[in-house]
């Protein structure tokens, strides 16, 4: 491994998922360099090479509605504009609900995002039966589903902007820890990397899971929680499952790959132990396949093949982290994703890098803006539907 080729950067970015990545491709293709992205693991060690690939457009805010929608279409051109195919398929996203109350949270959802031009629809148990089959009868009472949600593979989108930032000029040092950042006068000065020292006026936090901990090694506070999530894939089945299933009340999502393979996942219980090791627990295994065989009787002598976890980086809204930080001008945040970094990527970087560009930005700050943490208000549940 190699040391920073320059001495000075326009930019530095830390994290090398398809955050940091993407944010480096918006500003390359702006013309915005040097540009330098390191990352201390390797290429997709972190979340954005261990998540489940759904990509949907149904949210409780509108905003959210807006850019996951953008990223769908810059998904559906991801194969031509970057010759790397991630096999983003429109297969749909259903949402089940077990009760009354759930069916009305999940119609104020389908409501907005009808409004927006997108066309939801309610489904009763024989509608979700229909796309579900072999569901177990008594599972949902309804739900809601989205015909232009869908997955993609996770690998090809990394490779893919890894080969086209390269391609652009950009530096991208595998391998390399940002250490923490030189100030004068509360503005950024360098960045202090395992292979040296690089000036910048401007470094993106990008890190993921670990964004707290590089705030904190810039001398910030974050509200940023990282949380172990886990996730399990099956030998490969016959093709029978189009859509991605979600259920409200416990975080539970699976859908079936083009391989054949169950992929899914399931809130951490409450009562894991608190780490944040990148490993997997015969706990959820249990927990997973039990709620799996419930819902999908048929399943029962299904082998898993995989089963491994990943960081959320949560943020206590529901929403990113967007921008320059107040107390440190040149330290730009674009974490905070949760679990929906993937698709909420080529829309929110977009914006990132209009911000470091100084251009005009079409999102609220109050929303977004790291700001919205300045310890005097606590910001609400703004997005609540951190699920799949
Ligand atoms: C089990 C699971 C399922 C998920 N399912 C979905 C889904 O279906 N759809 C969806 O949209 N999202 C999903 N997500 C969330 C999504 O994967 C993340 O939001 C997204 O990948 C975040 O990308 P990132 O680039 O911010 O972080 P990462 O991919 O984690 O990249 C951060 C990088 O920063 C590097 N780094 C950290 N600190 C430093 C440092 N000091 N110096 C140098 N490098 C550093 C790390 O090595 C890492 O490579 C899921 C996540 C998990 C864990």
């Amino acid at each position: 491994m190699s040391a920073p080729s320059r001495s000075e950067y326009r930019v530095v970015i830390v994290g090398a998922g398809v955050i940091g990545l993407y944010t480096a491709y918006h500003l390359a293709r702006s013309g915005a360099g040097p540009i330098l992205v390191v990352d201390r693991g390797f290429l997709s060690s972190g979340a954005s090479g261990r998540n489940g690939g759904g990509v949907r457009q149904q949210w409780e805010t509108r905003s959210t509605i807006r850019l996951t929608r953008e990223s769908v279409d810059a998904y559906r051109h991801f194969a031509r504009d970057f010759g790397v195919n991630p096999w983003f398929r429109q297969s749909g996203y259903i949402f089940l609900a077990e009760d009354g109350a759930e069916l009305e949270r999940l119609r104020r959802v389908h409501d907005l995002v009808r409004s927006e031009g997108l066309p939801s629809q309610i489904l009763d148990s024989a509608g979700i039966a229909r796309l579900v089959p072999g569901i177990a009868a008594d599972v949902a009472v309804g739900g809601t589903y989205l015909a232009t949600d869908g997955t993609l593979y996770p690998f090809p989108v990394v490779w893919g902007l890894y080969e086209a930032v390269r391609n652009l000029g950009v530096e991208v040092l595998l391998g390399t820890e940002a250490l923490g950042v030189r100030t004068t006068a509360g503005r950024l000065r360098s960045v202090t990397t395992s292979r040296g020292t690089v000036s910048t006026s401007t470094c993106v936090n990008a890190a993921g899971g670990w964004s707290r901990e590089f705030s904190e090694r810039a001398g910030l506070t974050a509200p940023n929680a990282p949380t172990r999530h886990e996730i399990l894939a099956t030998e490969p089945l016959k093709p029978f499952l189009d859509p991605m299933v979600v259920r409200a009340r416990d975080g539970l999502y699976f859908s079936q790959t083009m391989r054949g393979e169950i992929v899914g996942g399931v809130s951490p219980s409450a009562h894991a132990p608190p780490t944040l090791a990148m490993s997997s627990s015969l706990a959820f295994l249990a927990r997973m396949a039990g709620i799996l065989v419930r819902i999908l009787p048929s399943l029962a002598s299904v082998g898993v093949l995989r089963a491994w976890s990943g960081l959320y980086d949560d943020t206590p809204d529901g929403l990113p982290v967007l921008g320059e930080d107040p107390r440190l001008r040149g330290f730009v945040h674009a974490n905070g994703f949760g679990g929906h970094g993937m698709m909420l990527a080529p829309s929110s970087t977009a914006r990132v890098a209009r911000m470091i560009l100084e251009e005009r930005v079409d999102l609220d700050p109050a929303e977004f803006g790291p700001q919205r943490f300045d310890g005097r208000r606590v910001p609400h549940a703004a997005e609540a539907l951190q699920l799949g």
